[in-house]
């Protein structure tokens, strides 16, 4: 038998997935995707990635009756005051795919010159206990980069290939996932999170 923690993994997006399982592959923690239980998508209606978070950790936990954890991430472009922020993954339209949203945002951002082309990825995490957990973990964390004009490397998934990392000298899609993870704000919230899910469980 597992001595792993079983927890739910509140994502229906396999590249989120495959990086939660490289980022916590090091602790005692089974992830089981929702999928597995046949659990539906949640409704992301909150206004904050803490929001859409808790709402998406806190469906699973109730329809699993198990410990959930969830990622809402997003890309803040500050040309665009902050958009497309928690709306990154239906930038373009409600179904969009990677690709939609990655040339909308090019387009949105074709006279835009080099230094005005700021942005950084966010992301938020949230683990409950159980559904009604009334102290949830939160742990959040951003990566500043820059919107290229055109895309560039193959690796990755979502804005990747247009997001330049300066102190990789790279977009995040050129990197390995090694790197990625070492940068990235899925990286950082996910090792504060493994840091608080130990120091609760001694
Ligand atoms: P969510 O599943 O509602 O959290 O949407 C997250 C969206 O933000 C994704 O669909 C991507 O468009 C974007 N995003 C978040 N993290 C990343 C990343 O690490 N690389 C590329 N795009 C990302």
């Amino acid at each position: 038998m597992s001595n792993k923690a079983p927890i739910i993994i509140a994502s229906g997006n396999n590249k989120k997935l495959t990086e939660f399982g490289q980022i916590l592959a090091s602790q005692a923690i089974e992830l089981l995707p929702q999928s597995n239980f046949k659990i539906p998508e949640a409704i992301e209606d909150g206004l904050t990635f803490v929001e859409n978070a808790l709402i998406k950790a806190r469906h699973a936990s109730q329809l699993t009756q198990m410990p959930a954890i969830a990622d809402d991430s997003g890309i803040e472009v500050d040309y665009l005051k902050g958009n497309p922020g928690i709306y990154s993954a239906r930038f373009a339209a409600d179904d969009a795919t990677d690709q939609q949203n990655l040339e909308k945002l090019l387009n949105d951002l074709e006279p835009v010159s080099r230094e005005k082309r700021t942005a950084r990825y966010q992301c938020v995490i949230v683990y409950l206990r159980h559904w009604q957990d009334p102290t949830p973990i939160i742990c959040q964390a951003s990566w500043q980069g820059l919107i290229l004009t055109k895309p560039v490397g193959d690796g990755g998934f979502g804005y990747d290939p247009i997001f330049y990392c300066p102190q990789a000298k790279k977009s995040a899609a050129q990197m390995s996932a090694q790197e990625k993870h070492a940068l990235s704000h899925r990286g950082k919230a996910l090792r504060l999170f493994a840091k608080a899910f130990n120091e609760q469980s001694r």
